[in-house]
């Protein structure tokens, strides 16, 4: 589709069991991820050539996610900073495997400038000819997002939500969507703060108030916590720079402290240690990362393995809490160590 004053939307393709195969409808499990060109998938939606909008494809990966690396991260910001740059792009849909989806959206929410802009992640669980495949729904919907997100107030510059997920109806932003099943559909969740809204028959309902004209106080990015576009110098300089080892280790009954030293003596320089319950950690655990704080200089950072809920602060910290799902968590100190290896020069203002 091409010309015309209508709004643009960008769809960049990473691959994912949305553009997944399987030699039998009825197999969700023993198919390959990542097959299928991306304008395949939009041929397979016809509904979506009733919308306001030209959809201007690119496949700019084509990777099962839980292979991605800090590399796929980067190229896919860049791609998405470049079309939301573009003025008469209205947002980015991009697809995308479900297993990693959180890394990729908190990688971009702390990259890229908060534009005002939607950059909506949609994912599949079932591949593209499965009894029913989901893949098809959910782009439909992720473009109807995508077109309706500022209007409705989800999405607005300087604002914290402009990157979104949509599966199953479900609209989550890159806080607080997890992937929570193996198998089924739905698979994601935001645990107690629950959907930001839902997408049916074509249309957007909020669970809640949008984001408010200013900064609000509900907003976790408020206080400059979590604030949306904090790494996007690395969009300009981590090429050359690559990304430090930070490993994520949990607290657990029975902990066996040569975990700690092994890492340590592997090169790792940062640790991210969800603990148990309030962020607590086994005594041997704790040890071992004084020591490898002391004698090898390694960072660390922890956060809870429990999945609901926040860690409530105590009054001396050994290490800083991240209080994010785990996954989140290491890649957010591997962001941080990331910038800091960045020569300023490179870097410029962040
Ligand atoms: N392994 C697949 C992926 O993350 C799973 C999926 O997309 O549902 O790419």
């Amino acid at each position: 589709m091409s010309g015309g004053a209508a709004p643009q939307l960008r769809i960049l393709a990473t691959g994912g069991t949305i553009a997944g195969q399987a030699a039998s409808a009825s197999d969700h499990v023993g198919y390959q991820a990542a097959v299928l060109p991306v304008q395949q998938l939009l041929d397979a939606v016809p509904a979506l050539q009733q919308l306001p909008a030209q959809l201007h494809a690119e496949q700019i990966l084509q990777k099962d996610s839980k292979d991605l690396d800090a590399g796929d991260w980067l190229r896919i910001a860049q791609a998405t900073a470049a079309a939301l740059a573009q003025p008469q792009v209205q947002g980015v849909v991009l697809t995308h495997g479900t297993d990693t989806l959180e890394e990729t959206a908190w990688f971009l929410h702390r990259c890229l400038p908060a534009v005002g802009k939607p950059v909506v992640l949609v994912s599949a669980m079932r591949p593209a000819g499965a009894l029913g495949a989901d893949g098809p729904q959910n782009l439909f919907d992720a473009c109807v997002l995508a077109l309706s997100a500022v209007q409705i107030g989800l999405v607005r510059a300087g604002a914290g939500c402009q990157v979104l997920t949509v599966a199953a109806g479900r609209v989550f932003d890159a806080l607080t969507v997890q992937k929570v099943q193996p198998y089924h559909v739905p698979a994601f969740s935001a645990g107690e703060a629950g959907p930001l809204a839902w997408v049916e028959q074509g249309q957007v309902r909020l669970a809640r108030a949008p984001c408010s004209p200013g900064p609000g106080q509900d907003e976790p990015w408020a206080e400059g916590l979590w604030a949306p576009g904090h790494y996007q110098a690395l969009l300009r300089a981590a090429a050359q720079t690559p990304p430090p080892a930070v490993a994520w280790l949990s607290s657990h009954a029975g902990f066996d402290a040569r975990q700690v030293q092994a890492l340590v003596a592997a090169g790792f320089e940062g640790l991210l240690v969800a603990g148990t319950g309030n962020a607590t950690l086994h005594h041997a655990l704790h040890t071992a990362l004084c020591e490898a704080q002391r004698e090898a200089g390694v960072a660390v950072a922890v956060t809870s393995r429990c999945n609901a809920g926040a860690v409530v602060p105590g009054p001396a910290p050994n290490w800083p809490l991240l209080p994010l799902p785990p996954a989140k968590a290491r890649l957010e100190l591997q962001l941080q160590l990331w910038l800091q290896r960045i020569p300023f020069s490179a870097a410029g203002s962040v």
